[in-house]
């Protein structure tokens, strides 16, 4: 496995290895790597020869207030991940050499990046197409593995790609959980153990809501039912949504049926979690009825 740290020198091999007929995968992250990493690169390995993993800490991602100079950084520890994993190259640029003193350029996203995280974090999808297409640009790869977990970025970027004509395809790997349901993030590692144990509400307060959806609820019953999790255990709500997983956009009624999304944020202190679950498309027969005739929450 090579470290690769100047963007020109990894555009180079990979674009070696295009030519010598060998398919590439990308794996975009920002490093702290834990099993939900792993299962991208894990993805890319079955079906690519080679797998470019980026670990790049966006400071443009970040508000000035937001957690930048705290994320968690373990370098070598994710080194060794990646060797385990198969990777071919680590990308780890410096800043300066992602963002040259004098760049001036961004990318400035509009619909879907501005509900839900766009609302509540101005900008933070700017940052992170305008990486994103930086990162496409210094790796050239077939594919790229990007985790359902953030189902919004997710959208975004598809969005972005679609949009630009840009060269790549965008895969989508399932959430890695923890034992007891939460998903696995680095910022996972922010949380005191109380906060650690009140954590699993979003994950049930999702399983909950997946449960009423198959029962026939409405979205706003499912919405009221996964914000009542979060509240039982004192978790503060910043959206409780079932959308649109393509354009997530309120679901009219005649798409009640389906397939949706729930979208989910909570903060415990300091840390803000997010979490999703996806609804599929339901039979006739399970279309909303009396919400007295729904099962009762089982714990
Ligand atoms: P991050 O390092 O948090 O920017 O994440 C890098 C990539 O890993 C993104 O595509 C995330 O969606 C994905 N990812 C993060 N957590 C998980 C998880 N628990 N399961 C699957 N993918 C994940």
């Amino acid at each position: 496995m090579q470290i690769v740290r100047e963007p020109a020198r990894m555009r180079e091999v990979v674009q070696a290895a295009r030519a010598a007929g060998r398919r590439v995968g990308f794996v975009p992250t920002m490093g702290a790597l834990h099993a939900g990493h792993a299962s991208l690169a894990a993805e890319a390995a079955r079906s690519c020869d080679d797998i470019a993993v980026s670990i790049f800490v966006n400071p443009m991602q970040f508000a000035p207030h937001e957690d930048f100079n705290r994320y968690p950084r373990s370098f070598d520890a994710d080194c060794a991940l990646l060797d385990r994993q198969g990777a071919t190259w680590v990308f780890a640029p410096a800043v300066e050499a992602m963002y040259p003193p004098d760049n001036a350029t961004r990318i400035v996203v509009g619909g879907p990046a501005l509900l839900f995280e766009g609302a509540m974090r101005p900008g933070h999808f700017d940052g992170v197409a305008t990486v994103v297409h930086r990162l496409f640009q210094a790796v050239p790869a077939d594919v790229a593995f990007f985790g359902a977990k953030d189902w919004q970025q997710t959208v975004v970027v598809r969005r972005m790609v679609s949009d630009l004509s840009l060269p790549i395809e965008i895969a989508v790997c399932p959430t890695v959980r923890e034992p007891d349901g939460l998903a696995m993030s680095s910022r996972n590692a922010y949380l005191s153990p109380p906060d650690r144990s009140r954590a699993v509400a979003l994950s049930a307060g999702l399983e909950r809501g997946a449960e009423l959806w198959s029962a026939g609820a409405a979205p706003h019953e499912i919405e009221a039912a996964v914000r009542d999790a979060l509240g039982a255990r004192g978790i503060d709500c910043d959206y409780a949504a079932v959308v649109d997983p393509e354009s997530l956009d309120d679901l009219a009624v005649r798409d009640w049926a389906g397939p949706a999304i729930v979208l989910v944020a909570g903060r415990l202190g300091t840390t803000r979690l997010i979490d999703n679950a996806f609804l599929p498309r339901r039979p006739p027969g399970q279309l909303p009825r009396p919400t007295d005739q729904l099962p009762r929450p089982t714990a």
